[in-house]
C-alpha cells in the first residue's frame, strides 16, 4: 500500500501531466512560496515572479529547501521549475471582500468526519480538499474568490489535506488520484456532485445544479 500512496504522490508532483509521473527522490514539494503577493508583481527573467527567484536571490534558497520545495535535478525550487513543470501558475489570489464566505475545516490535514454537518443552509456549500503543492487547486482558489466576491449564495469550505497520508486525505481520497477534489452540496443540504481534479465547467455546472444563481 505504501507504495501506491508514493506513485500517487509522484504523479501529483509532476503536475497532472502524464510526464511528472517518471519522477525520482531527487524531486519536491510544489509549495505556494513562488506564488506572487501582489496583483502587479515584477516577473524576472526567469520567468518567476522576481520577489521570490533563488537564482536572482540566492539568499532564498534555504527557504525553499526548509519546505522540501526543491528540484536537486535542475537546482532550482520545484515550484519555480519550467523544465519539470512547463505550466507553473504564480497568479496572486483576488483579495477577498469582506462578508465572502470562506472557511477552513481542516488546516493541517486533520480528520474532519462528516462533511454534510458543515454545508450551509441556502447556500451552495464547496468544499475543497487542496494541498500547497497542487498548483491547478490554486486555480480553483482563484475562480471561487471571484465568485465569492460577486455573490452571497455560495459558500467555500478548504480542506488542506497535505499528504496522501494524513487522516483527513485517508478517510475522504481513498478512491481519488488527483488534486483539487471538490464536493457540491445544494442549497437544501444535500450532495450536488464531486469534482475530482481541474474541472471548472463541471465545477460551475454543480453550482447551478446545486441553486446558486
Ligand atoms: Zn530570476
Ligand atoms: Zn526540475
Amino acid at each position: 500500500m505504501k507504495t501506491m500512496h508514493l506513485m500517487k504522490t509522484l504523479c501529483l508532483l509532476g503536475g497532472l501531466a502524464a510526464t511528472g509521473c517518471a519522477s525520482t527522490s531527487s524531486h519536491g514539494n510544489l509549495s505556494s512560496l513562488s506564488a506572487a503577493t501582489s496583483q502587479d508583481a515584477a516577473f524576472c527573467e526567469h520567468r518567476v515572479p522576481q520577489e521570490n527567484c533563488t537564482r536572482c536571490h540566492p539568499e532564498l534558497v534555504s527557504r525553499f529547501q526548509a519546505a522540501k520545495d526543491w528540484c536537486g535535478e535542475h537546482g532550482v525550487p520545484e515550484s519555480q521549475c519550467f523544465t519539470c513543470h512547463p505550466d507553473l501558475s504564480f497568479e496572486p489570489l483576488p483579495v477577498l471582500a469582506p462578508g465572502a464566505d470562506l472557511m477552513k475545516l481542516s488546516h493541517e490535514g486533520e480528520d474532519v468526519p462528516e462533511l454534510a454537518p458543515h454545508a450551509v443552509p441556502d447556500k451552495v456549500t464547496v468544499f475543497d480538499f487542496y494541498a500547497d503543492w497542487c498548483q491547478p487547486c490554486r486555480k480553483v482558489d482563484a475562480h471561487m474568490f471571484g465568485l465569492l466576491n460577486a455573490r452571497q449564495d455560495i459558500a467555500y469550505r478548504k480542506l488542506n489535506v497535505v499528504s496522501w497520508d494524513s487522516p483527513l486525505a485517508r478517510r475522504h481520497l481513498g478512491q481519488v488520484e488527483n488534486l483539487p477534489y471538490l464536493v457540491v452540496y445544494g442549497k437544501d443540504g444535500k450532495l450536488v456532485r464531486t469534482v475530482r481534479g481541474f474541472d471548472l465547467g463541471a465545477l460551475n455546472a454543480a453550482l447551478a445544479e446545486g441553486g446558486a444563481r
